[in-house]
């Protein structure tokens, strides 16, 4: 220690002195010290929002809000959310991956605020407009203009969704997307395809037939996906008009389906129905209806949701009736 620094000992020991006072002050207000930092920290960010939330940030409105399944809307997208056990998302009826919870709190489903962004990017842009929108004539047959016709029906739609699995899958929107697979399969292989319907708009079953026998289709397919009380029951089947013999055009391409189809699931085989259905019986070309699976079966309602499924079933359709315009 030098001189200077010993004439400074007492000055430098009264502001140790201080410090020490401070610190002890510091240390007693320790419980408020924590509690201001607390309270100054900025908030952090919620991670899940209710499907209310959601709605207004996605501009939809929530049409549906169930207990597990809640229904988003602006009349031209619909976006299904389904709560864990079964943890679904379907944008405009095709599913969107997400390894994000859903969770049904009683009152309301709760999602995680990363959804908002996938779903956007798969909504359809506000100006979107379909074509016909008040009467839904057919797609004008495309490609070859000699090319034999097929009319494709996709079943139900608009106020009809038919079947509903329990997970909230309706079946208006899994035969809508595998009905226009297959047109575009077809249409690739320049056969005319004349649709139904290519949208979520409901048409009645005396117009789809009107619209089978005003096109001079060669064949007119109806697509469709089936329920049971009995949620074991599963498999696909096709029909074909009771009026015919066994051995009638509409038979020998219901004949093809079978082939192609079979193996994907149960092989309920190539039939008549109980009842007369319209769409078979008073359609003036070789016609057949295909039940692809049933909804009310758990496992196989999953399957037909997804895209993978619909893609197999589609390929699977359209190269039976390929080869049946052979
Ligand atoms: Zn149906």
């Amino acid at each position: 220690m030098t001189q200077p620094e010993r004439k400074n000992f007492p000055r430098i020991a009264t502001a140790l002195l201080h410090l020490g006072l401070c610190l002890a002050g510091l240390t007693s207000a320790g419980c408020n010290l924590g509690e201001t930092t607390t309270t100054t920290r900025p908030p952090t960010a919620p991670t899940t929002m209710s499907i209310q939330q959601l709605a207004s940030r996605l501009q939809l409105r929530v049409v549906r809000c169930g207990k597990f399944v809640g229904e988003l809307s602006d009349g031209q997208n619909s976006v299904i959310i389904i709560a864990a056990p079964h943890k679904r998302v379907l944008v405009n009826g095709r599913p969107l991956e997400t390894n994000e919870p859903i969770t049904a709190t009683g009152s309301t489903i709760m999602v995680s605020t990363s959804l908002e962004k996938r779903i956007k990017q798969n909504l359809r842009p506000r100006n979107y407009k379909p074509t016909n929108t008040q009467n839904p004539v057919p797609a004008k047959p495309q490609n070859t203009p000699n090319g034999p016709i097929v009319v494709l029906d996709a079943g139900h739609g608009g106020k009809d969704t038919g079947a509903i699995s329990a997970a909230g899958y309706r079946e208006k929107d899994i035969v809508l997307n595998v009905t226009r697979l297959v047109a575009k399969q077809l249409r690739d292989s320049n056969v005319r395809v004349v649709m139904t319907r290519n949208k979520d708009v409901y048409v009645g079953l005396d117009r789809r037939v009107y619209i089978a026998n005003t096109s001079k289709c060669v064949l007119f397919v109806s697509i469709h996906a089936d329920a049971a009380a009995n949620k074991t029951v599963r498999g696909f089947t096709v029909y074909v008009p009771r009026r015919e013999k066994n051995n009638s055009p509409s038979h020998r391409v219901g004949k093809n389906v079978e082939q192609q189809l079979k193996g994907f699931t149960k092989n309920r085989g190539v039939r008549k129905h109980s009842k007369n259905l319209r769409v078979l019986e008073n359609t003036n070309c070789p016609a057949m209806l295909i039940e692809m699976g049933y909804l009310s079966n758990r496992y196989e309602a999953a399957r037909l949701s997804t895209y993978q499924t619909q893609q197999k079933i589609a390929n699977s359709i359209a190269t039976a009736i390929l080869s049946y315009l052979k």
